[in-house]
């Protein structure tokens, strides 16, 4: 294919590509900053308040109309299919900054082009000790460090200054560009994102630049994450009974039947878009008994439990995933006596996430990719984003059609995250380009 020359861009594209080149340490002060600003969701409180106020002020300055609003005042929120009760939203505003005509909830005008860009502040907590510290935001060999880096401040902070972009060179927008920054998508929240479209921020096209190593993504997985119990009466360490209630091995084998169940899953056909994934099923937490003070375990626990994350494609429902792991379970204690003998159960530990598709013509990704194409000089890379995320809320329950496009980086909700800098870079450039294209 041919490569891009100075000659085959428009003057616009120039001046956008040469105003990020000269304002890279501005991105990437602008993604440290916003590092530096801890907003852990810790369900279920959270405090993303500073970071986001930092970013309607960030907004302010771009010359954004900003609504600042708490995802629960939202009409109709909790009373949604889609809402996930038991958050609280005391200091946990959603920031939305509007350029533009646009009125949330009003009729959008004939003709009038609009475009989303939306990313979650809120960071999984700092746990552990990694190189580098959580809010240090150090960049150190092309990595930056810290939490929310990679998940997804980064991205955040290239719609920002695409943002600026557009506005520092003039460029007149014949349409509406909303950006959005919401609180509460970790651990299956999605409410803030949920409650922007309740109040009415839709748009011809959304980006949600959460790391999906720069690859422009027209779907995204599902999934859920479980705990499954099993429990006995104690009868202790168990003297001459000919059979011991045992919910430990009754465990074992139900963990045995998921890892079958979900091998069935990614035997199946799977939709189109997903049909080269491996969806994983990940054990995340195991625990029956207890050690006493002497140093040994001495009766057979009264309970056992397995807590698990499992990921889904797009088209799996809800009952569809609950039912055929129930259904796995009775099976089981229908067949095995050591399941039989014991009660279980099944707890969901986050919401059900659905996986979500756009149509393969969606005008966004063919914007995007041509601008991808502008900002590096190489083809674009289509794939679905490989993990679960708040997209869906946009995809399922809005108008709004919204594609994935987001930085490399790694150690995602552990020490020393990071993300790709240059990748920044180009989200910044990429991101501009397709504003100009898009309301231009
Ligand atoms: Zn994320």
């Amino acid at each position: 294919m041919a490569h891009h020359t100075a000659d085959t861009t428009t003057h616009t594209q120039h001046a956008i590509l040469e105003w990020v080149e000269a304002h890279r340490s501005d991105v990437i002060g602008l993604a440290q900053a916003l590092v530096r600003i801890p907003s852990e969701n810790k369900p279920p409180h959270g405090s993303e308040l500073e970071c986001q106020m930092f970013i309607a002020d960030f907004m302010r300055q771009l010359g954004c109309r900003v609504d600042i609003f708490r995802p629960d005042e939202v009409a109709g929120l909790t009373e949604h299919s889609a809402y996930w009760p038991g958050r609280d939203y005391t200091n946990r505003p959603n920031v939305v900054g509007v350029l533009g005509q646009f009125e949330p909830g009003g009729n959008r005008s004939e003709g009038r082009r609009s475009l989303l860009f939306s990313g979650h502040v809120d960071v999984v907590p700092a746990l552990g000790q990694g190189r580098f510290g959580w809010w240090d935001a150090t960049v150190h060999e092309g990595k930056l460090y810290g939490r929310g880096s990679c998940d997804m401040k980064g991205g955040i902070a290239a719609f920002l200054m695409a943002t600026q972009c557009v506005r520092q060179l003039g460029l007149e927008l014949h349409g509406d560009l909303i950006l959005e920054s919401v609180v509460d998508e970790e651990f299956g929240g999605a409410n803030g994102t949920l409650a922007c479209r309740l109040r009415g921020y839709n748009a011809d096209a959304a980006v949600v630049p959460e790391p999906n190593n720069m690859v422009i993504s027209r779907a995204h997985r599902g999934g859920q994450q479980f705990r499954i119990y099993t429990s006995a009466p104690s009868i202790g360490m168990g003297f001459g009974e000919t059979e011991l209630p045992d919910p430990v091995t009754a465990l074992a084998h139900i963990m045995v039947g998921l890892e079958r169940l979900n091998a069935q899953f990614n035997a199946r056909p799977k939709p189109e878009g997903f049909e080269g994934d491996t969806f994983p099923l990940m054990p995340l937490l195991l625990k029956a008994g207890e050690q006493l003070p002497w140093g040994t375990g001495e009766a057979i626990p009264e309970t056992a439990c397995v807590e698990f994350w499992i990921e889904i494609p797009a088209g799996v429902t809800k009952e569809e995933l609950q039912g055929e792991i129930k259904q796995m379970i009775e099976t089981l204690a229908r067949d095995v006596a050591t399941v039989r003998r014991v009660s279980w159960r099944m707890e969901e530990r986050t919401r059900f996430l659905p996986g979500s598709t756009i149509p393969a013509d969606s005008p966004i990704l063919a914007t995007l990719a041509k601008n991808f194409t502008l900002a590096t000089n190489q083809p674009p890379v289509f794939a679905n984003a490989p993990f679960a995320c708040d997209v869906f809320m946009f995809n399922l329950h809005s108008p709004t059609p919204c594609a994935l496009l987001g930085p490399r980086g790694g150690n995602a909700h552990a020490p020393d995250e990071w993300v790709n800098v240059e990748d920044l870079i180009t989200l910044t450039k990429v991101f501009a380009l397709t504003i100009a294209d898009w309301l231009s």
